[in-house]
């Protein structure tokens, strides 16, 4: 799948950059979050980029927390973020909020003021509005469009003591209302905002908006490549004015296309209505696309900059297919997991011809990727076993390879069975079967000459640990939710989570951690769920073993 590629259109501008000694061939580069949410795999794609490009390049990366609209910021949404960028793997080099600017950007517009390029207006929001004109109408100016300067530091001033009220008065731009870039026409600079901050507390009553906060605290920071999605691009322009007119450092702007995902939603919005309306456990349920979800999820930090890696960079809007996701996890999963035996949903097996009350332990490898360095463990074998109901059919159909009335199968680690009977109950469930083992068929020493074609998991009754499983489907039913008609929601997959609680394992998952990862063979990868106590492992399906992705990359290379 990973084809040689060769440098994306970012890497190539800062080679160039590099390479012509521009800001002395310093990169440094930010992940901007606003800490208003948690963090989803789409910020993964801009984390890898602005970590990958700066370490490529020999320079470094701030996390500078964007942090100006108070209403909806929390320091739990701060260190949940944090968090998360250290699991992904990235170390920043500098810890910044906005809100550390806050001072430095009053500053930035007193300057403007006395430049006469900014004003305070008293127009209503609505106002404002209506006077902005259309992409093909010019605007109209602001009747305090042409205020002096005195005046206009005066109001400034006093916005910030606190003398008027949310809404009552706004800083704005001085730069063309006629543009055809609607956010030239004298955007906003500052608002009113009567709100405590999660860091700045009641310090502050005007907060500047996001177009004169982030440009200019790039330029504080002196960041060479600020690297942000391509809705940003008719930003741009404006970033540049308020750079220019200030005589700040030169920081630019690069675009790049957002990752978005099928079967989802990926919007810090969308994502924290589906916790408040519990239509999820949390932010943290492993349905959600954020990282903290897919990390309970059972989903590696290789697995997700393994995925960024393979989506690449792009200048035009796509969706990505889940299943690239899935196979990224599929990869590194079946490197690193143990093979272990997990019953979903038990039948009992009795050996007739096993010893009563003898057990045997049986060697078994751990992962054959690994081979010998992943070791080996040893599981209990006894007259009595589970398998799975679906291993066994009352009337077998033509080339079925598992158990069934005179079917032989071997299981897994095992020896090979024969099946000679079977009990139903009245209900006509399969309740008890009944087989006979072959002593010299042993795993790794057989020498019964018997060939069978079908291998099956199993546990012992007597040494099996009870667990439940948690199986998950997309959480939508639709691959865009939020382009169909109405609320997103209404196209929630209310299958998206069975839970099995019929389901018995090995005993070596009796000490399995949180986060532990497992493949359980035949089945998929799991994970423990940190719901889990020492009486009661929980795991989460990570994945199921069948690759949809690989399939059809086979089909697309033969076709
Ligand atoms: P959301 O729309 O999910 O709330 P946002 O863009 O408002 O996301 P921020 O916290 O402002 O979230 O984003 C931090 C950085 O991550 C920004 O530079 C933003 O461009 C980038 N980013 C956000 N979503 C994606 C995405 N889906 N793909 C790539 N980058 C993204
Ligand atoms: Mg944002």
């Amino acid at each position: 799948m990973s084809t040689e590629k060769g440098p994306n259109f970012l890497e190539e501008v800062v080679s160039e950059d590099v390479k012509n000694g521009k800001h002395g061939g310093r990169v440094l580069t930010r992940f901007p979050p606003e800490p208003n949410g948690y963090l989803h795999i789409g910020h993964s794609k801009s984390i890898c980029l602005n970590f990958g490009l700066a370490k490529q390049f020999g320079g470094k990366t701030n996390l500078r927390f964007d942090d100006t609209n108070p209403e909806t910021e929390e320091t739990e949404y701060v260190e949940s973020i944090k968090e998360d960028i250290k699991w992904l793997g990235f170390t920043w080099a500098n810890e910044f909020y906005a809100s550390d600017y806050f001072d430095k950007l009053y500053e930035f517009a007193v300057t403007l003021i006395k430049k006469q390029l900014a004003y305070v207006d008293d127009s209503t929001a609505e106002q404002i509005a209506a006077s902005k004109g259309t992409p093909t109408e010019p605007g109209k100016d602001s009747p305090f469009r042409n205020r002096n300067v005195e005046e206009n530091l005066d109001l400034f001033e006093r916005m910030r003591k606190g003398e008027f009220k949310d809404g009552e008065k706004v800083l704005r731009a001085k730069v063309d209302m006629a543009s055809p870039n609607m956010y030239l026409r004298d955007p906003l600079m500052y608002r009113i905002k009567h709100v405590a901050h999660h860091r700045t507390k009641d310090k502050w009553c005007i907060y500047p908006m996001y177009d004169f906060a982030h440009g200019q605290s790039d330029s504080i920071e002196e960041i060479t490549h600020s690297i942000c999605t391509l809705e940003f691009e008719v930003h741009r322009p404006l970033y540049e004015w308020f750079i220019e007119k200030l005589g700040i450092f030169p920081s630019h702007q690069y675009e790049f296309a957002r990752l978005n995902l099928n079967y989802t939603v990926m919007s810090k919005r969308k994502l924290l209505q589906l916790v408040n309306e519990k239509h999820v456990s949390g932010w943290d349920d492993p349905r959600m696309p954020t990282i903290c979800g897919l990390r309970r999820r059972g989903y590696t930090p290789e697995s997700i900059r393994d995925f960024c890696d393979v989506i690449g960079v792009a200048r035009r809007e796509n969706i990505i297919d889940v299943e690239l996701l899935e196979h990224c996890v599929r990869k590194d999963l079946n490197k690193i997991s143990n093979r272990v035996m997990v019953v979903m949903d038990p039948v009992k097996v009795i050996i007739d011809n096993y010893p009563e009350g003898k057990t045997e332990m049986l060697p078994a490898e751990n992962n054959p990727e690994t081979g010998e360095n992943g070791g080996t463990r040893e599981i209990p074998f006894s007259k009595e076993i589970f398998i799975e109901r679906g291993d066994f059919m009352e009337v077998p159909v033509k080339k079925y390879f598992r158990l069934g009335p005179g079917l032989m199968v071997r299981l897994k680690h095992a020896y090979i069975l024969k099946c000679e009977s079977f009990k139903k109950d009245e209900k006509g469930n399969i309740t008890e079967i009944h087989c006979t083992y072959f002593p010299e068929s042993k795993s790794g020493s057989d020498t019964s000459g018997i060939s069978v074609k079908g291998t099956i998991h199993w546990v012992s009754a007597a040494q099996a640990v009870s667990v439940e499983v948690r199986l998950y489907d997309r959480l939508f039913k639709v691959e865009n939710p939020q382009a169909e008609e109405g609320d997103f929601k209404s196209y929630l997959n209310e299958k998206s989570l069975e839970i099995i609680t019929t389901a018995l394992a090995e005993p070596c998952l009796k000490n399995a951690k949180p986060l532990d990862k497992f493949q359980f063979i035949r089945k998929g990868y799991f994970c423990v769920d940190k719901d889990s106590t020492s009486g009661e492992i929980i795991f989460n399906r990570t994945v199921a073993l069948k690759d949809g992705w690989s399939k059809e990359q086979q089909k697309k290379s033969i076709s």
